[in-house]
């Protein structure tokens, strides 16, 4: 068996073209466009070229982004008054700070003073506890990629077992969430789970979010099962997963690549999650991009 490659950057192209049209009728209708605040704090090269790919998505799909960049130093009173503009902004209707913070600013209290209908990277604990609740709210943008690019596959979730490996706030917990609420039987791995492959060889449904390159091998997949790699990892200088993809392609009935998976459809996420944001706030329906289930 060869894998069928679930194409991320395909996907993500395609539900892009769809949210450009929903901004333009948007914006049409209300006379401004979807706005996007991003807040980024020192410079480190990683977070100054995510923040610079967000930006660049905007633009794309005819939404309005700006970045606030601040010094390293920057305190937090400094910080939430920021925020609390933004809160307060009308034509700011999604607010994201790129983690990680400096050391200094307590992450969770920084996400937590974001208003949650603005919240678009869906960390606030409010959207959080929606979440594991079922009730719709701004859901995490690469949970929300991955179960999207599944559904567009028309990849069956209902009644599957599930496995996802890794438990992260960002990655692991809400992924398993998302994928209960679509009726999977769901077991989440993480590094104090005794024996790994005897859990990854029931998976019909296999999600890796580790940050370990080759953690996954063909020997750990159960023979037509879908395996999302959610790692990015540098390795020799190349992007690669925690998927060994030569031998896990040979096993599985279908697998997103890395780069190309689930990478593009993270930023995509975002730009939709932005323009649902905006529609809640300036009462639009919200059309096609009400998230379905729940969600
Ligand atoms: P974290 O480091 O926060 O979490 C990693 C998880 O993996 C933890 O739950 C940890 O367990 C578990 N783990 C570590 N070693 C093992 C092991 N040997 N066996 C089983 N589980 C293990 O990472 P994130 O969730 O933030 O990210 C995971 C990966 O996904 C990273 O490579 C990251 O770069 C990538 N990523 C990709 C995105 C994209 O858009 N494609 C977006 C976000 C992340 P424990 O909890 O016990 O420590």
């Amino acid at each position: 068996m060869t894998a069928r490659v679930l194409d991320g950057k395909a996907t993500a192209a395609v539900i892009r073209a769809e949210v450009a049209g929903e901004v333009e009728v948007f914006a049409a209708e209300r006379g401004f466009a979807p706005g996007l605040a991003v807040v980024v704090v020192g410079d480190d090269p990683a977070s100054q070229t995510y923040v610079r790919n967000k930006e660049n998505a905007c633009r794309e799909v005819g939404m309005r982004s700006r970045v606030h960049r601040l010094s390293a130093g920057v305190s937090m009173r400094e910080l939430l008054d920021l925020l609390d503009e933004l809160n307060e902004d009308d034509s700011v209707h999604g607010i994201l700070v790129q983690l990680p913070l400096p050391e200094h600013l307590d992450s969770l209290v920084v996400t937590g003073a974001i208003r949650p209908e603005k919240d678009v990277d869906g960390f606030h604990p409010l959207n959080v506890g929606k979440l594991q609740a079922g009730e719709p709210c701004l859901v995490p943008c690469t949970p929300h990629g991955i179960i999207t690019l599944l559904e567009r596959a028309g990849v069956p979730i209902a009644g599957r077992h599930a496995v996802v490996i890794g438990r992260s706030n960002i990655v692991g917990k809400p992924t398993a969430a998302l994928l209960l609420q679509r009726h999977a039987t769901v077991t989440v791995c993480h590094s104090r789970t005794p024996d790994l492959t005897a859990l990854t060889r029931q998976a019909d449904i296999l999600v890796v979010a580790v940050g370990r390159p080759r953690l996954v091998t063909g020997a750990m997949v159960k023979e037509g099962a879908v395996v999302v790699d959610v790692g990015i990892n540098r390795v020799d200088g190349r992007l690669v997963g925690d998927v060994d993809w030569d031998s896990v392609v040979r096993r599985a009935s279908a697998a997103t690549p890395v780069p190309g998976g689930v990478g593009p459809m993270t930023v995509t996420m975002l730009l939709v999650n932005t323009l649902l944001a905006a529609k809640r706030q300036a009462t639009v329906p919200t059309g096609p991009w009400e998230a379905p289930d729940g969600v």
